[in-house]
């Protein structure tokens, strides 16, 4: 199974976050983050975590918090600019749907 993108998987989360960068000013991420794929759900185990790895290595030197309205919604960047994790903590609506999709895989 090839990586899936983001606006498939979540595309509601997706605009949520476009939204929330043109508020922080940071514009320029936009087309990126649409361009995202889910390379892997975070396994640190945490009921409330929902993050997932948007690049095979991730190594974060930069990272652009959002004023979510609800949870935690963190872009994290490696040393080239790119977006390689977003952290989504506190968001039951995101982890039901990533499980969902990546359930339906499986099989
Ligand atoms: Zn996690």
């Amino acid at each position: 199974m090839s990586a899936p993108l983001l606006s498939d998987v979540l595309p509601d989360l997706l605009e949520e976050i476009v939204f929330l960068l043109k508020q922080q000013g940071a514009d320029p991420l936009e087309a990126p983050m649409r361009a995202l794929k889910i390379e892997s759900i975070c396994d640190c185990g945490d009921e409330n975590c929902a993050s997932f790895a948007t690049a095979a290595e991730v190594k974060v030197a930069n990272y652009v918090e959002l004023p979510a309205m609800e949870g935690h919604l963190i872009i994290d960047l490696n040393d080239r600019g790119e977006i390689c994790f977003v952290e989504v903590l506190g968001r039951p609506d995101v982890k039901y749907l990533l499980e969902e999709f990546f359930e339906s895989q499986k099989q």
